[in-house]
């Protein structure tokens, strides 16, 4: 009898499910290859299948289905206990906020993104003023219906991030700080400089794209379970382990883009295409957090793809793919993919000061948040956080406060992720480096299958077993710091640009 009780709550768990991934294959059609003319009928579709599964997960049917299983659960068993968690999360969650708000959030939303592309086309600040003001204030009525215990910005991170309070955020982000902006001003001074330029040189689209399948697959994207296209803006979606695409983009005049945007978003994939298929459509074969996901995408692209063991192997390959890059010297390449220079716009940042954008914006938010900033203010603390952390001033709102898409869709607490995400994959890199000292012998031979292998162990396999920090304490034996992401830069830096910091 228990058995079937949970057994129905999983079918509805999985219905759910099915409902969000037609939504994200309406979405990456839309990006992909929706002729242009389709984006009215494609707007409905994607309302009807947002509204249907919204209203699953918040009829009396899926409640009573989730109480039975409740009482009469496996419960002793990691991946039930899991589901019922998780799914009595997020049905209380969407529950506390009544379809009036949703709704009227949506309409908001939509109107916001219109005047936030126009407001950053002509750089008048004042043109998003109004509906970020009425978007706030929608967000601040959510978070106080969602409920919190530290502050009401903890509701809406706890969105992306379940279980992470801003506060010990704050508290990681200001050890973080203290270590950044005395290297990146090192680096700044640092006699050895990138010569840039180089990766500015002609490199035809048909070549890159044969070059990026090649790094994908040799990464261990498996195409038979995934596909790579190309869209405006880069992304990965997964709706099963046997379904997960990815898309690139490519600029003839800047390699960059394309090589490293498609090891990002293969980081991502492969963290989809290692949960449990077993579990596909329910919480326990799914992703932890946004910040987790970010973790398996910088690890790959920033901590293998950028390093010097891994172009060991794959320079010659380069070199004889772009006939431009043919007398390039390795050490050149290597340090010219790592420029650090702080620099207006976060999406193009470094490594190293990638962070510091983020520091940014997460203060801000928090302070609009609890009314201590005004939306008003926001171009003026925004320069002046850019000053104090970066050391420039922006030369417009467009290069300022308006270059992200984030607050016109109502993501508010999305940003932390991206900084959390560094900090979990150095964290977990230690890990798996030492448990595995011969990680950079595998990189300078193109062998990842060791890395991979555990990352599938440690972290893919268990979907959302844990929350984001009792994983970082089950893989490294420790909280969450800022110490392991510090060292990995040093490391990497000091003897890159010759300094000592
Ligand atoms: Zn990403």
């Amino acid at each position: 009898m228990t058995t079937s009780h949970y057994a129905e709550f999983e079918r509805a768990t999985r219905q759910y499910h099915l409902l969000g991934s037609i939504e994200s294959l309406l979405d990456w059609d839309q990006e992909t290859c929706m002729p242009p003319r389709g984006v009215e009928q494609r707007a409905e579709q994607l309302a009807l299948v947002a509204g249907l599964a919204h209203e699953r997960l918040t009829g009396d049917e899926f409640a009573t289905a989730l109480g039975k299983a409740e009482r009469n659960g496996r419960v002793d068993e990691w991946a039930s206990a899991t589901n019922l968690r998780e799914m009595r999360r997020r049905m209380e969650r969407a529950r506390r906020l009544p379809t009036e708000l949703v709704r009227e959030t949506a309409k908001v939303s939509s109107l916001a993104k219109q005047a936030w592309a126009r407001a950053r086309r002509e750089s008048r600040f004042e043109l998003f003023a109004p509906p970020l003001e009425r978007l706030l204030e929608l967000k601040r009525r959510a978070a106080e219906l969602i409920g919190f215990e530290g502050e009401p910005y903890d509701a809406l991170l706890d969105e992306y991030e379940p279980g992470a309070r801003s506060a010990e955020v704050a508290a990681v982000f200001d050890e973080l700080k203290k270590a950044l902006v005395p290297l990146a001003a090192a680096i700044a001074k640092a006699p050895r400089k990138p010569d840039v330029a180089l990766l500015s040189r002609y490199c035809p689209k048909e070549s890159q794209a044969e070059f990026c399948r090649r790094v994908a697959a040799a990464l261990g994207f498996d195409f038979q379970s995934g596909r790579m296209d190309v869209s405006m803006h880069p992304f990965c979606s997964g709706t099963c382990p046997h379904d997960v695409r990815i898309t690139t983009r490519y600029d003839e005049r800047f390699l960059p883009a394309a090589l490293f945007g498609t090891m990002h978003e293969v980081g991502h994939a492969l963290y989809e295409q290692g949960l449990d298929a077993a579990h596909a459509g329910t919480p326990a074969g799914q992703s932890v957090s946004l910040g987790i996901h970010e973790s398996q995408s910088r690890m790959w692209e920033n901590f293998v793809g950028r390093s010097r063991p891994f172009w060991e192997h794959w320079f010659g390959p380069l070199t004889q793919q772009f006939t431009s890059l043919a007398e390039v010297r390795l050490d050149d390449w290597v340090l010219a993919i790592n420029n650090v220079r702080p620099s207006l716009i976060r999406v193009e940042a470094d490594e190293v000061t990638y962070g510091l954008h983020i520091m940014l914006r997460f203060d801000l938010e928090r302070r609009l948040m609890t009314g201590k900033l005004a939306v008003r203010d926001i171009p003026q603390a925004w320069n002046d956080g850019m000053r104090s952390l970066l050391g420039i001033t922006p030369d417009s709102d467009a290069n300022g406060c308006l270059q992200d898409i984030h607050w016109s869709m109502g993501a508010v607490g999305y940003f932390p992720t991206y900084a959390l995400g560094n900090l979990y994959a150095a964290q977990f890199f230690e890990a798996a480096r030492a448990a595995m000292p011969d990680l950079d012998d595998h990189f300078r031979r193109g062998s990842y299958a060791p890395l991979l292998e555990w990352l599938r162990r440690n972290i893919h396999r268990h979907g959302m077993r844990h929350r984001a920090a009792e994983l970082v304490q089950a893989v490294t034996g420790r909280p969450l710091s800022a110490e392991p992401f510090v060292r990995y830069l040093r490391a990497k830096f000091e003897p890159l640009y010759g300094i000592n910091a």
